[in-house]
Parts: structure tokens; sequence; C-alpha cells
């Protein structure tokens, strides 16, 4: 890499919401913008959370000055203290986002691996070679930025995740007259933006708009006891939900550890007002009349062992749910959490609850620009290279489209993945190489379970596991004990008597078929039981289980 050009390597987040990463490279130098967790789907059974591979970033890691954040969701933050066990971090963000960040790292006990630095709107500094400008902007989270490197060869803008909104709750609009000045001044060389929405035309609601709604929805329903479930990091709804009930006096109750943890941070740096005399421990429930109550819970997205599932399945210790009770989730499903949300929707409403929805009531507004935001963005920063980020591919490709109607030529617009890296000089931008990026899944305390275990699990968890076991005389080539066959998941063995037997006499035969021939290869006859079961099986069954055959030389 020569010493004056710019090099950017996507690790995450282009393809997939979520573990958004992006590695920039400048005078042998590197600088992480985010570096993000993904929640894992029902394809990935078991898996905790999903991870950026950082094993290039690991084999980097002497060149790496800092980590900036741009805000402070888990897609963006969540997997700094795993990378923190490799790489001692320099992490920069704004107060509220380390905060947030920090806790993470009080819970694994890592505190002494990261230096964490606040920063303020506007600020400008100077990280190793990078001249890093924090810009604010209007997201889901407050205190969010988008992140502008100024060069030589012009800046580079990072979006991170914004709208446009020109009402939010706390009046922090995204500084669109920086990122005008910025075109204007020096130009901007590369902008990567925020893809999420950049399929859906219009935009975005006002954050105001959603707590004028949720108002509306708590005066009309003054007789009944109110729920409303959010993301615990949206401290704007939060706030929403505070007011409304303050204003038709209702106490306010916090569920789930998240939510209780968020908004004892928010409070102490004032970004939030939780007013102490309306505010209830969950075991004080009853002290109020139900139609005097409010509870803010985690569990917008079906999470399994979230508050809201609990008081679904009826299962939360503090609080059962009837209809007298009116639920709102006050959030939208993220793209494969919507079979867990309507789960949960059923459940409330089976113990007769009234449940309000985005899909019912305007009780959400995404914290994401919608396409016509993306072209004031667009309009306003003038890029001469675009790269969208942050979205699956189908986002990512919508947002190309957008960028070339707007008058970008095509070649200036590049759909990039995972793993893509590209080298900016004063000649322009191009595509140049790929490391490795895929998906580092985290179960519990081990790292990595790899793409095998989970297609494992896939194959117990769809067609169940039969284990045949046989006790072979090696030196006399005859079957002593067996074949025994185990089956868990694949058919009641009670019932299938018949059928195990069958394949008993199935396996034997394949097993002295081997033998016969003389040999006492254990790999040959595992393999001759491995063959002889699974056509047997399919044959009789329809169904592939996963097959365990064991040798044992007696
Ligand atoms: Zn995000
Ligand atoms: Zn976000």
């Amino acid at each position: 890499m020569n010493y004056g050009e710019i090099r950017v390597t996507f690790l995450g987040g282009l393809g997939e919401i979520g573990r958004n990463c992006a590695a920039i490279e400048y005078k042998e130098k590197m600088l992480l913008i985010d570096c993000g967790l993904m929640f894992p789907n029902e394809e990935m059974p078991g898996v905790d959370l999903v991870l950026p591979d950082f094993t290039w970033l690991i084999e980097n890691k002497e060149k790496m000055v800092g980590v900036v954040v741009t805000h402070g969701h888990e897609d963006h933050m969540g997997g700094l203290s795993y990378l923190a066990h490799d790489i001692e971090l320099n992490v920069y963000g704004s107060k509220l986002t380390m905060r947030l960040a920090q806790q993470r790292f009080q819970e694994a006990n890592l505190m002494n691996r990261a230096t964490f630095n606040d920063v303020n709107d506007s600020d400008r500094i100077n990280i190793g070679p990078f001249d890093v400008e924090f810009i604010p902007v209007t997201h889901s989270v407050p205190h969010g930025f988008a992140i502008a490197i100024h060069t030589e060869l012009g800046a580079i803008i990072h979006t991170g995740d914004f709208k446009i909104d020109m009402t939010p709750v706390d009046g922090r609009r995204t500084d669109l007259s920086r990122i005008g000045t910025i075109a204007t001044t020096e130009g901007v060389l590369l902008l990567l933006a925020d893809s999420t929405n950049a399929d859906r035309e219009g935009i975005t609601d006002s954050e105001m708009n959603i707590g004028s709604s949720l108002e509306k929805i708590f005066g009309d329903k003054s007789d009944k006891r109110i729920i409303v479930a959010c993301f615990a990091s949206h401290l704007h709804r939060i706030e929403g939900i505070l007011k409304a009930a303050r204003k038709t006096g209702r106490h306010v109750v916090f569920f789930g550890k998240s939510m209780a943890r968020n908004v004892a941070i928010a409070s102490e740096l004032g970004v939030l007002d939780v007013p102490p005399d309306t505010l209830l421990a969950p075991d004080e429930i009853d002290t109020v009349d139900p139609h005097k109550l409010c509870v803010i819970s985690t569990g917008s997205q079906g999470e399994p062992l979230s508050a809201l599932s609990l008081l679904a399945a009826g299962e939360h210790r503090a609080l059962s749910v009837s209809n007298d009770d009116v639920v709102i989730l006050s959030s939208q499903p993220i793209p494969g959490n919507e079979r867990a949300v309507s789960r949960v929707i059923d459940g409330l409403s089976r113990r007769g609850c009234e449940v309000i929805h985005s899909g019912t009531a305007l009780v959400h507004a995404s914290g994401h620009a919608r396409r016509s935001e993306l072209a004031v963005f667009h309009a306003l920063a003038k890029p001469e290279w675009f790269i969208p980020v942050h979205g699956e591919y189908r986002h990512l490709v919508a947002h190309a489209h957008l960028a070339r109607n707007l008058g970008l030529a095509k070649e200036r617009a590049l759909v990039c993945v995972d793993g893509d890296s590209v080298r900016i000089t004063e000649s322009g931008l191009e595509k140049d190489g790929k490391v490795s990026a895929g998906y580092l899944y985290v179960d519990g305390i081990v790292g990595d379970v790899g793409h095998g275990v989970l297609k494992d699990r896939k194959i117990l968890s769809e067609e169940g596991v039969i284990v045949v076991v046989v006790g072979v005389d090696v030196t006399k080539t005859s079957v002593i004990t067996g074949p025994d066959v185990i089956t868990r998941g694949w058919v009641h063995a009670d019932e299938a008597e018949d059928l195990l037997d069958e394949a008993k006499v199935v396996v034997r035969e394949a097993i002295e078929g081997v033998l016969g021939h003389g040999s006492t290869d254990l790999d040959a006859l595992r393999q001759a039981m491995r063959k002889s079961l699974g056509k047997f099986v399919s044959g009789k069954t329809k169904r592939r289980p996963m097959i365990v055959p064991f040798v044992m030389e007696i």
C-alpha cells in the first residue's frame, strides 16, 4: 500500500442488517468505524450472537489507532468487547455511546482492555494520521454521529445510522449544513451511507408525531392498564411514553434489565427526564389501580426471554395480563424477527389483551432515512464516489440505483459486500482484493461454533439422529454384538420396533458383506453401516436423519 493512498475494507453490515464494521487505512495506520454484532436468526440454532470475522484485524493490530463508534446500538458497538480480547482498543464516541459501550465491558470484566474517549457534537480530533470530525445526526438512539475523515484527497463521509427529522424530540437535527459546507469547500471524495430504508419511498415519520399519537391512545384507553414495549436504547421513544403517562396521570414501571440499565444511564447524563415521584418498582404494581399504571417493557422484537414474551406466556412474576390491558408494540420487527413478534401478539391476544402495533396505529417511526431523505443527503454531499452500507443486499442495490438516478455516473456508485476492499488514489477508486469476512458465531463462551456445527444442529433439529453400534472381532472377521440401533427424533422407538429390527438386519448384512471380503478396515465398516442404513431409512420413511456409526473392536 502506498503512503498517500486510502483503503476501505468492509467487515460487516454489507449484505445483512447487523455487525457493522469498516476499516479505513491511511498512512500505514488503521481506524475502525463501528464494531457491531448481529442477532441470530432461525437458521442459526443455539447461536447467541454473530460477530464480524476478526482474523484480518488481529493480523493487522499493530496498525490500529482507534475505533470510532457512530452510536450506541448493538449492531454498531456490540462487537467491541469481543474484539478487545485480542486487541487493546482506543474507542471514541458521544458520552452516551461511550457509557453504553462501557457497560458491556464492565459486564465482561474487560475494562482494562479499552480506553473510552468522549467527544462532543462537531468535535474534530486527530486519531493517529486521521483527521476525524463528529457530525451530529438524528437516529433512534440519542447522540449519534456521522463521521467525516478529512484527507488531502477530500473527505470520506460515513453517515452512521440517520434520518432527517425536522422535529426530533431533543431538537438535535442531522447537521445538513455542515455536510453542504464540506462538499463545497474540500469536496466529498467518498460517501458511505445508511441503506436500511433505501427501498422505501418518501420520508420517515418524525418522532414528534409518535409522541402525539401515543398521548392520544393513552387518553382513549383511560380505563385500562397500558404496557408499551420498545427498544431499551430508544430513549426518545421512552421519553415520549413517559410524557404520555405523566399527562394522563399514570405511574410508570420499567420491565427488563436493559431497560432499567439504559434509563439509569440516560437519567444520569441528563438525556432523559424521569420524574422520581411517578416511578414504581415492579413489586409495587399492586399499590396503584391498573388504569393508573403504564409499564414500559423490553421485548418488542419477540425475544424469547424478554419481559413481554413472559407476559404473553403468562410467566411474568410481577404481572399477569388480561382484558384489562392494552399492549402497544412501539416498534417494527427487524427482518427475521417477524415470526417471533407475531407469536407474542398471539399470546397476548389469547390472554384477552388489546394489542396495538405499527400495522394498526402510528406507534413507531423508523430511525433510518427513506429515499427522499437519502436524496437530500446525496444532493448536499455531492460525492465523487458512493458505496451503500448498512443493509441487506437489496437495500444496497436500491441505494446505488438512487445515487445513479441523482446523477452519479454508474461506475461511481459501487455495490460492495462484506470482505470487499477498495483502494483510493489520486486517479480514483477501485475494488482491490478481499479479506475473510464470514460470520463468527458465538455460543455461550465458545468463540466460534463454525458452519459444520450449525449444519449438524439443523439436521438434528429437523431429522433427528440414529446411532448404530456394533461389536466386531477383527481377528475372526465376525460380528460379536449388535448391531444396536438407538434413535432420537427420527421415529418413536416403542412404536417402530419392527422398523428398527429390519434396520438391524440391513446393517448386519452390510457389515458381514465387508467382513466377508476379509476387510477389517474400520472406516470401510463405518461407511458401509452409514450407507446401508441411510438407504433403508430414506426408502422406508423418506427422511434423512443424522447417522452415527460406532464400531467396537472386541
Ligand atoms: Zn444500525
Ligand atoms: Zn442504529
